[in-house]
């Protein structure tokens, strides 16, 4: 994002009425060569969240320790030799090194966690760890899939595996033994639907100024969801380069969008029984009951995946 289009975005959300500002999406904050100065900038007028894969944290302590009230480093997996084949090419001890540095200067340090059947057996030791490095809590997740041999590694579904319900037993009870919280995700489809970004007037912005509804179709890409191949198309309700953001924000075809996902008046694609053979699912573009774009088979929606926000913070510690 250049830094001129971040200073505009900056004045817009301040002319809205945003509180929370998060520097996060499917890409690095603190790989910005000016992340240190975004920083500064937005914290004048937000709460900042941060998350991060923590390999250029100990670089950016200060930055983090003066700018940031949320701080969720991405930890999947606290066994080295299984964390570089998560994270290839990472490597857990400068991550590890820089928590602790994070945490010795005041940083209350969230992990945050994606689960795959290869690592759910290491989260024990995860909380163990997360425990040593004094984290405040774990946020755990689901996968995203977006390569098929990253389908197998799925842990939720409409028969997810047996063994998971027994490994969060344990892992629940040794969190509340070691005073670190602890925030699951659903592995299973249940009724309800309750979309995260949309419940909480949040929205994202992407590097080039689009104004989009969620992380998940902040950008195009395929997914793998319960074993077939579906493509995510960015769903953008116009671009803060060109337009106002309150103009974008109350836009007819954003309101009548934020209707619909709260009211949840899209097809159940996921327990849908023509769900592995029907092409109208092949993407988000639109669905059965004639609703374009469609939220109908997202995972986010079903509480099967958690991202950091500041309303799980602020849940979690009853603030
Ligand atoms: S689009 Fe309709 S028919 Fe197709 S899987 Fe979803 S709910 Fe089922
Ligand atoms: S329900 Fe899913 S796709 Fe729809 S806005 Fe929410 S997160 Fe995005």
């Amino acid at each position: 994002m250049s830094y001129k289009l971040f200073r505009k975005i900056l004045e817009e959300l301040k002319d809205i009425g945003v509180e929370d500002l998060w520097f996060d999406g499917w890409g690095e904050p603190t790989y910005h060569t000016r992340f240190e100065e975004m920083a500064r900038d937005a914290s004048r007028y937000f709460n900042l969240g941060l998350v991060t894969n923590g390999t250029m944290a100990m670089e950016r302590v200060n930055a983090i320790k003066e700018n940031f009230s949320w701080v969720f480093v991405s930890v999947d997996v606290a066994n080295p030799d299984e964390y570089s084949k998560v994270r290839v090419g990472s490597n857990f001890s400068i991550v590890d090194n820089a928590i602790r540095e994070l945490v010795r200067n005041g940083v209350e340090v969230w992990i945050s966690s994606v689960l795959m059947r290869s690592t759910v057996k290491d989260v024990l030791n995860l909380v163990e760890w997360a425990s040593d490095v004094n984290a405040s809590g774990i946020l755990l997740s689901n996968l995203i899939a977006t390569h098929p041999h990253m389908a197998k590694e799925q842990l939720y579904g409409k028969l997810p595996p047996e063994e998971v319900p027994r490994i969060m037993f344990k892992a629940r009870n040794l969190a509340m033994l070691k005073a670190i919280r602890i925030v699951e995700p659903f592995f299973e489809y249940r009724t309800d639907r309750r979309c995260p970004f949309i419940e909480e007037r949040s929205f994202a912005i992407t590097y080039d100024g689009k104004v989009v509804p969620c992380l998940f179709t902040l950008h195009t890409f395929d997914a793998w969801v319960d074993g077939r191949k579906s493509k995510i198309k960015q769903i953008s309700f116009g671009n803060l380069g060109r337009k106002h953001l309150k103009d974008i924000w109350w836009s007819e075809e954003y309101v009548s969008f934020r209707s619909k996902v709260r009211l949840a008046t899209y097809p159940s694609c996921n327990d849908c029984p023509f769900w592995e053979g029907c092409d109208i699912a092949g993407s988000n573009e639109y669905d059965c009951w004639g609703n374009s774009p469609t939220c109908s088979f997202c995972p986010y929606y079903r509480g099967i995946i958690n991202c950091p926000r500041s309303y799980v913070v602020r849940w979690i510690v009853g603030a």
